[in-house]
């Protein structure tokens, strides 16, 4: 009975630990804070205080792509 329970929490945390990994790597951003690559990351675009390390933001958006092709 006691082995059991231990495998059943090494299985608990280990899952738990994969779930951690895939959010990290599916999360928004690519780097440790949002702000970091949010395009209304100056003083003049947002006053929230968490900036510039907001780790969650409901206003974050990412840097915009700069379009270097001419159309002609
Ligand atoms: S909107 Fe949010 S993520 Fe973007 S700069 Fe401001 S605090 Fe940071």
């Amino acid at each position: 009975m006691g082995v059991e329970l231990i495998i059943l929490d090494v299985l608990i945390v280990l899952s738990a630990v994969a779930l951690s990994l895939v959010y990290i790597n599916h999360s928004r951003g690519s780097k440790a804070f949002l702000c970091e690559d949010c395009r209304f990351n100056t003083a003049e675009l947002c006053l929230k205080s968490e900036r510039p390390r907001a780790i969650d933001c409901t206003s974050y958006r990412p840097v915009l792509e700069q379009n270097t092709s001419v159309e002609g």
